[in-house]
């Protein structure tokens, strides 16, 4: 069962209050040398939630031993591999159409492969960014398929961009 802050109400228990962030941090660095995550200061036996070196703000979080980004990352780079390849591309081509020394000979109705291309993983991109948390939520099964569709969508996008330009 998915229990998230939101449903477990603060308000319904007022012995449960959550306590701020920072109440716990002196106590948890009284005896142990953390190194600050900015600058690697020495946080040891600090009394206030700031870097006396760096002046950031610090925080005592719960996290997580396996954060499960692998897939996450994996489609991140499959993604991005092919958007940045499309638009590259398609700035090229078209910074070679607009010059005097027009050479690849490529016309602007064959560039609807790199547009298309660019838009639909920049839209799938923004997509699996913006649902990172069920992603990670989801099972390993499904993470990798998820992983491995975003490197497929880059490829057929390279094959198609291929076999219009090359079919002239
Ligand atoms: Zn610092």
């Amino acid at each position: 069962m998915i229990r998230r802050m939101s449903e477990t109400t603060v308000h319904s228990d007022p012995n449960r209050t959550h306590e701020p962030q920072t109440s716990l941090l002196p106590t948890y660095l009284a005896h142990r040398d953390e190194p600050c995550p900015s600058c690697g200061y020495n946080l040891r036996a600090l009394k206030t939630d700031r870097c006396p070196e760096c002046n950031q703000q610090l925080v005592l979080r719960v996290g997580l031993a396996e954060p499960r980004m692998a897939a996450f990352i994996t489609g991140v780079v499959g993604l991005a591999m092919g958007l940045g390849f499309s638009v590259i591309l398609a700035v090229f081509i078209a910074i070679d159409r607009l010059t005097n020394n027009y050479s690849t000979g490529i016309e602007w109705q064959e560039f609807w492969p790199m547009v298309i291309g660019s838009m639909v993983l920049g839209v799938a991109l923004w997509c699996w960014l913006h649902w990172r948390g069920a992603i990670r939520r989801a099972s390993a099964g499904i993470r990798c398929t998820l992983a491995a569709l975003c490197f497929l969508a880059s490829g057929v996008t390279a094959y198609v961009i291929f076999a219009v330009l090359s079919s002239r």
